[in-house]
């Protein structure tokens, strides 16, 4: 007998393609989702991210649409950071201060979307850091992809999705196999969605262990390509680290290394004991003018495809709002209904 049921691929098994593909089969009835991708986790852009919750980079982005996806991604964090699983899934409440050694006129722009937002005293961001005279401390969460997306992929699994390691080399032909496609590619959709307005950003990172840093730090420098920041995780804690627009050079730098590392110590002398698990470089899939969260007929008479790639630096801030947009336009895309509560 045939299916009856509506086959979807999401295309990346990133944190975007993961979430997309999980909602897609939780939440709309009469479904079956594959996701197929060349590469998985921990391979990915997604895993080396730290994935602290701070919408900050996707540039060109409507500034609305960025705040209702990290909205609902921070809802999300913050049931899952007071669940039993928070562990397993890798998401974490977290405490987080920014410094300055210069009077701070306004919030800083990385700031835009945070929440509980609390400016220090001269005072209090000097006990912070004697160096610091200014400062903001604030709350969110981290969500690292590495402990996150294994989790995801075994709750997809459970709900009846599948995983299937290919490469795809054109989406026409999915379309013929596929009742919808969802391309979560991140930089991939270049040559994937022959987008030529994706731009690597490099990031380098050093992952440490064996320190007990509790909360996130950043040292804000101005019109610099490198920014200090610690971010703690569950087992290792990222000290970056570099925004490097246009460079695609996924090779770690001796010299960004030791500015990262110094720099880290400088700002949090209990580093100074940490070991080194490794050095990370990743690139950030940028788009000159945005994320591209969007219907495309284009590919066949009947079967759409949805993009879903190009988030940048906030790939993790804003995943699950990102899947829930791509949820709603499945359902039309589909002509189905659209059961409303997610199940966490
Ligand atoms: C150093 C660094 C730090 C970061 N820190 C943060 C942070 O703190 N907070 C935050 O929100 N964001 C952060 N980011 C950004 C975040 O990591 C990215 O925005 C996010 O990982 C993008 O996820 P994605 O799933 O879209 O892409 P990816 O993780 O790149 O996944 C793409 C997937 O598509 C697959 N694929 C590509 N092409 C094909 C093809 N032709 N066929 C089949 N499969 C294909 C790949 O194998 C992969 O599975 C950071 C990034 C870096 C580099």
């Amino acid at each position: 007998m045939l299916s009856t049921k509506h086959q979807i691929v999401v295309v990346g098994a990133g944190i975007s393609g993961m979430s997309c593909a999980y909602r897609l089969q939780t939440e709309l009835p009469n479904v079956q989702v594959t996701v197929m991708s060349d590469d998985f986790t921990p391979n990915l852009t997604s895993d080396g991210s730290g994935g602290l919750w701070e919408p900050y980079a996707a540039f060109g982005t409507d500034p609305d649409k960025i705040k209702i996806w990290s909205d609902i991604t921070y809802e999300y964090l913050e049931k899952l950071a007071l669940s039993s699983d928070s562990l397993k899934a890798g998401v974490s409440c977290v405490g987080a201060h920014y410094l300055s050694k210069d009077p701070l006129l306004e919030i800083p722009c990385i700031m835009r979307h945070t929440k509980h937002v609390r400016r220090m005293t001269k005072e209090q961001a000097r006990r912070m850091h004697p160096a610091a005279i200014d400062g903001y401390s604030y709350s969110t969460f981290t969500c690292e992809p590495k402990i996150y997306l294994p989790w995801i992929t075994e709750k997809l699994k459970k709900a009846g999705g599948s995983v299937v390691k290919r490469r795809v080399r054109e989406l026409t032909k999915l379309c013929e196999e596929f009742d919808l496609v969802v391309n979560c590619t991140g930089l991939g959709a270049e040559e994937l969605a022959g987008d030529a307005s994706l731009v690597p950003v490099r990031g380098q990172v050093i992952k440490v262990k064996g320190v007990n840093v509790v909360s996130y730090k950043s040292w804000l420098l101005n019109g610099d390509s490198f920014w200090v920041y610690i971010i703690p995780g569950i087992n290792t804690t990222t000290l970056g680290g570099t925004y490097e627009y246009g460079v695609g050079d996924n090779k770690v730098a001796e010299g960004e290394r030791k500015r990262i590392m110094d720099m880290c110590c400088w700002l949090e002398p209990a580093l100074k004991n940490c070991t080194v698990e490794k050095d990370w470089v990743g690139l950030r899939p940028a788009r000159k003018s945005g994320i591209r969260l969007e219907v495309d007929s284009t590919y066949h008479s009947t079967v759409k495809v949805i993009h879903n790639y190009g988030h940048d630096g906030s790939g993790v801030s804003l995943h699950w709002g990102c899947a829930a947009e791509v949820v709603a336009k499945a359902t039309e895309s589909l002509h189905i209904p659209y059961i409303l509560a997610s199940k966490l």
